[in-house]
Parts: structure tokens; C-alpha cells; sequence
């Protein structure tokens, strides 16, 4: 026991190296010291000079005579958002897509993955047609004119071609675009294929998601198909942030002016029904249809859209928080 002290004290002689807020963990036994040290942010040659630099100190203690070093990378901090909905229509790549603007806009470092295998539509969405190049197998996202960065499905194949993926071969697909070049990415967000079935289960699974947003229009929003949606993130432990509800009354092309023709509230009530947070609702907008199919997503400039969306994200990111505390 007081033959262990006096080793393991041995080992504080490394506190004084200039690597020593990279050391993690320091144990002695016998002879062999055996240190884990943190290599982020590292080149490989600035890697193998710390791993040297380290060997060599921990070698110059007396009583060691061999190192083991093994270099880890801590995981960047980065949230993903899952995005789905019962069916497909509703909205969910448009709002998506301005989700991810709406937060670049705010100055965070944002990544999407277009995981839509029946329709990727994230490349027209955020005017990023570019195919990405892989480096030593890992594709490198392309950067949209908003900053955000983008791996699609849709890059994966030659245009056109229809993509009748299988849950396998999808969740195959996605995690080549999960373990792309992601960088400082803070926030990536991930448009699921619409629908509830084991093709969207296997992708969620393979995301492996911090939270999920559901889009949902207000004739979709029977308990029975926002509880499916549910559901399918309960199954898999990802909590939900919250239920947007999309081509929510009708906005008024000449002057601005919202009007319910279906009443409204039914959504929140619902949300509120099923236990989910309400993010919020956004109007049926011929603007919002035109200039998000045109590569423009209205998140990115000033009016009462690029306010809606800036007000959607702010509730998002503060919903991250309440679920990360
Ligand atoms: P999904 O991903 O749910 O299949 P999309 O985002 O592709 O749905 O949207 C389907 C169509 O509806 C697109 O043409 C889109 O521009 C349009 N759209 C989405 N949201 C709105 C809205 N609030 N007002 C008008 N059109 C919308």
C-alpha cells in the first residue's frame, strides 16, 4: 500500500510537463505507467510529437520503465435534431430547412442532413446543387449560400434516379453522411423520410438524435397521427422538443393579414394533450412555398417569416436546453 503512494506520487512529477492539461488519466502499476491523453484539435504529426513528448517524461521518472500512451479525441459538442412527421406534405423539409437558416442566422455553426430517401429536396431548398468530394472515404459537406452545410441523400446517386432504398441499405446511406467531415458543426439537423414505419425507426436509430421536432398541418393533427409520430421517438429514447404546426390558417398575399378558416388552437391543445411542448404554427403562405422551392428559404432575411422562423429556433434551442438540464 505505501510502495503504491509513493508510485502513483511518482506520476505527479507529470503535472509539471507543459502537457499537462492534456493528461487524463495516470496510473502506475510496478514498473509500467500507463497514461490516457487527450489529442483534440491535434494534427496526426502534432498528435505522435505529443504522444512522444509524454512517453519520454513519463519515462524519465525513476522507477518507470515502460509507457503505455493512448491519445483519445473528445466527441465535438453537437446536437442533433431529428425531424419527422406522420405523412408526407406537410411541410417538414421546407421548415426544416428554414430551421437550419433561422440558426446559422443567429450565428451558429449549422450542418443538415437531407435523409428524405423518398424525395431529398434539401439540395433545392438551400440552393446547394454542388456534389460534396469524399477525402479518404469521408464526404465533405457542401456549404449553402446561408452557411449551413449540407450531405444528402440525394448526392448519394445519379440525379434523377429514383431512390426505392430498404431500411438497411437507408440507414447504410445515412451513416455515411452522419460520419462525413461535420467540423465544429454545433447544431445538425436531420430531415427524416416522412411516415412512422421501420425505414424512419431504422434511420432514427442510426442518427441517433438529442431531440426530435414532428411538423404536423391542422387536418393531420388527429391524436392518432401526431401519437404515431410520437411514438416512434419514444420507442428509441429521443425526446421530443416539440410539434410545429405547418399551413396553419392562411396568410393574405396582398396584405400580410392571417385569417383561420379552420379556427385555430386545436394543435396547441393537442400538443398539450399528448405531453409535447407547441413550438409554434406557421401559416399556409404562397411566399413561403415559392421562395423556399426557389432556393431562397425566407429564414434568411427580415419580414414576418424570417421573425416566425427566428422565433420557431430561439423556442427550439431553449427546448434543448430544458431537456439537457
Ligand atoms: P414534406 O417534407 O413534409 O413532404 P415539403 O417541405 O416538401 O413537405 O412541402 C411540400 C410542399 O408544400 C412544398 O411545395 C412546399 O413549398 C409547400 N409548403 C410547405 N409549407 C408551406 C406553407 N406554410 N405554405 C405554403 N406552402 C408550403
Amino acid at each position: 500500500m505505501g510502495a503504491a503512494m509513493t508510485q502513483d506520487d511518482a506520476l505527479s512529477a507529470l503535472s509539471t510537463i507543459s502537457d499537462a492539461a492534456r493528461i487524463r488519466s495516470r496510473k502506475l502499476k510496478g514498473s509500467i505507467a500507463a497514461l490516457v491523453v487527450d489529442a483534440s484539435g491535434l494534427s496526426p504529426d502534432e498528435r505522435s510529437a505529443l504522444e512522444e513528448r509524454v512517453r519520454k517524461a513519463a519515462l524519465d521518472i525513476p522507477g518507470v520503465e515502460h509507457a503505455r500512451v493512448v491519445l483519445t479525441v473528445s466527441r465535438p459538442e453537437r446536437k442533433i435534431i431529428a425531424v419527422g412527421s406522420g405523412k408526407g406534405g406537410v411541410g417538414k423539409s421546407t421548415i426544416a430547412a428554414n430551421l437550419a437558416v433561422a440558426l446559422a442566422r443567429m450565428g451558429k455553426r449549422v450542418g443538415m442532413i437531407d435523409a428524405d430517401i423518398y424525395g431529398p429536396s434539401q439540395p433545392t431548398l438551400l440552393d446547394a446543387h454542388t456534389r460534396p468530394i469524399a477525402e479518404e472515404k469521408t464526404l465533405i459537406p457542401v456549404v449553402a449560400p446561408s452557411g449551413v452545410r449540407l450531405l444528402s441523400v440525394g448526392q448519394l446517386v445519379p440525379a434523377g434516379q429514383a431512390l426505392a432504398w430498404r431500411g438497411p441499405m437507408a440507414s447504410g446511406a445515412l451513416a455515411q453522411l452522419i460520419e462525413g467531415d461535420w467540423g465544429d458543426t454545433e447544431f445538425l439537423i436531420v430531415d427524416l423520410p416522412p411516415g412512422t414505419g421501420d425505414v424512419q425507426l431504422s434511420l432514427v436509430q442510426k442518427a441517433r438524435p438529442d431531440g426530435a421536432v414532428i411538423v404536423s398541418t391542422p387536418q393531420d393533427l388527429s391524436l392518432i397521427d401526431a401519437t404515431r409520430a410520437i411514438d416512434l421517438f419514444g420507442k428509441t429514447g429521443v425526446p421530443v422538443l416539440g410539434l410545429i404546426e405547418n399551413m396553419a390558417g392562411y396568410s393574405c398575399p396582398h396584405c400580410g393579414e392571417a385569417s383561420d378558416p379552420f379556427g385555430s388552437g386545436g394543435a396547441e391543445a393537442s400538443a398539450r394533450e399528448l405531453g409535447v411542448s407547441f413550438l409554434g404554427r406557421l401559416p399556409l403562405s404562397a411566399a413561403l412555398r415559392i421562395a423556399s422551392d426557389a432556393g431562397a428559404p425566407p429564414a434568411g432575411e427580415d419580414g414576418p417569416a424570417g421573425e416566425a422562423f427566428a422565433e420557431l429556433a430561439r423556442r427550439l434551442l431553449s427546448q434543448l436546453e430544458t431537456i439537457a438540464a
